[in-house]
């Protein structure tokens, strides 16, 4: 087991965030890590406790608790403290197919759940999982793993985001030939379109998208499968389908925005961001060079917004809020700030949320370019680029029809299935529980791949 008394001996140290004016002025990661040996006293506070609720994966009472991918926390932080990261990686490899991608963007359930956080700071199991995993990138411990047994079964995979990169994984290891395919360039869903540079770099995507391509998996992007005849040939061709489409259908913004320019969807505005920034694309959506920016919403999304449009370079920023402040303070009262939040604070002298606000008209100037928004409360901003972060409404309805299946917001199976009403066609992640979080995409492209397996073969050995 763990160090008995390392939770008395060594404090809590978490990965450091550069210091927000320096970080601003670039697009790199946001985080310092922590490594060597004090990354081994950080495993060291694991007390390997009678019953690990870290690793429990429950929903009580509309909350998650512990880690969704169960994820076996106390062994490798008992083995991360021994400095023994062969057998650390092996333990979380078992139950997490991309670590890189949760040991940065996770919002680290384990941690909420860590006994060591009920009288004091809890294990920093987030940061540990990407010392483990970065370890083995760094020092050529990821190799392709070959499977030598082929089933005879093939498997295309709608979508390329941690759902359905989870599921490629999973049933390329037992053997079926998966084909993966992507309507856009580029591989990784939201995690290459979405999230930022800063918070996932693009290179960490790519090497995972490089091993699973070694390994056998086939990727095939720019390829619409919401088109009826490409649809029709791959259910034709396939033994099973998985769509991991996402939940890209957005709500609405609240406002009449017809004829309005300088009004944009979130998605849209990150995306074309990343194409320019990251791929030199040009794109017809603005970046925020010397405009005032109002950003509706809050959460992941409205933050990777915010934080974008500063190293962008916009004049202003503001984010509008609908609910009011006492629903964001934590148990001591205090208004958490996130990365986006402390960097506008940093840059321009205060949080740029406003609470209990939200948008009552646009004002347009001759032209129809958005030049100010009027709130509910009857306030003036400036505004030349509106960027609503008001989240999704479930997945888009034409690749349900394409493919024949059930829909009502997001694809129907049987409670705590992935079996859609077409049988050999099977669905995961934010298409199926609607909008969600990387690890539960992972947690939900482990899940059907069990399915899927068992669909094919009549049994399974997938965990
Ligand atoms: C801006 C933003 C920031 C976020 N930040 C975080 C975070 O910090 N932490 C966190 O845990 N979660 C975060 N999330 C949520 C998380 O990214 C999602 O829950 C997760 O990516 C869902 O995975 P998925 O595989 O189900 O879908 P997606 O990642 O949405 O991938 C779906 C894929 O399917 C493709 N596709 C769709 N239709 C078709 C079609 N017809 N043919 C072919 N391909 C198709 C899409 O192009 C896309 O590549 C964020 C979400 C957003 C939008
Ligand atoms: S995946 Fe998330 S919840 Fe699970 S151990 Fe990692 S950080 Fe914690």
């Amino acid at each position: 087991m763990g160090k008995p008394t390392g939770f008395l001996e060594y404090a809590r140290c978490e990965n450091r965030r550069r210091p927000p004016l320096e970080r601003v002025k670039d697009w790199e990661d946001l985080y310092l890590p922590v490594e060597g040996t004090s990354r081994q006293e950080q495993g060291a506070r694991c007390m390997n406790c009678g019953v690990p609720f870290c690793q429990a994966g429950v929903q009580f009472e509309g909350r998650q608790l512990g880690c969704p991918l169960h994820n076996l926390i106390p062994e490798w932080n008992d083995m991360l403290m021994d400095g023994n990261y062969g057998h650390a990686l092996a333990r979380l490899l078992k139950t997490n197919n991309f670590p890189e991608f949760t040991g940065r963007v996770c919002p680290a359930f384990c941690e909420q759940a860590c006994s060591c956080g009920l009288y004091d700071a809890p294990v920093t199991v987030h940061d540990n999982e990407r010392s483990i995993i970065e370890y083995a990138f760094s020092n050529g411990m990821m190799k392709p793993r070959y499977t030598l047994n082929s089933s005879g079964k093939n498997v295309a995979v709608i979508g390329s985001g941690p759902a359905g990169l989870a599921v490629a994984d999973q049933l390329n290891h037992r053997g079926h030939s998966v084909t993966v395919v992507e309507k856009q360039g580029r591989i990784g869903g939201i995690l290459a379109y979405g999230i930022p540079n800063m918070k996932l770099p693009k290179t960490v995507v790519q090497r995972r998208v490089e091993l699973m391509t070694d390994e056998g998996v086939s990727f095939v992007t720019g390829l619409d499968a919401s088109d009826p005849a490409v649809a029709g040939r791959l259910s034709r061709e396939y033994d099973a389908v998985v769509l991991c489409c996402g939940a890209e259908e957005p709500r609405s913004v609240g406002v009449e925005t017809e004829g309005v320019q300088g009004v944009y969807y979130a998605m849209d505005y990150l995306h074309a961001s990343v194409d320019r920034q990251q791929f030199g694309i040009r794109s017809e959506i603005p970046d925020a060079g010397g405009k005032h920016v109002i950003v509706i919403g809050t959460g992941n999304t409205a933050s990777d917004c915010v934080a974008t449009a500063i190293r962008q370079g916009c004049t202003d920023i503001c984010q509008l809020v609908r609910r009011g402040r006492g629903d964001y303070l934590d148990s001591r009262g205090e208004l958490p700030q996130d990365y986006a939040q402390e960097e506008a604070a940093a840059l321009f002298g205060r949080d740029p949320r406003l609470f209990g606000q939200s948008v009552a008209r646009l004002e347009t100037d001759e032209a129809g370019s958005l030049c100010a928004v009027t709130t509910k409360s009857g306030e003036t901003l400036p505004c030349e680029l509106l960027i609503a972060a008001t989240g999704f409404a479930g997945c888009r309805e034409d690749v349900c029809a394409a493919f024949g299946v059930e829909r009502n917001r997001t694809v129907v199976t049987a409670a705590g299935h992935y079996q859609t009403s077409v049988p050999h066609i099977f669905t995961a992640g934010d298409m199926h529980r609607g909008q969600s979080l990387v690890v539960h995409a992972i947690a939900e492209g482990r899940a059907a791949a069990i399915e899927v397996d068992r669909f094919l073969m009549g049994y399974t050995n997938l965990i």
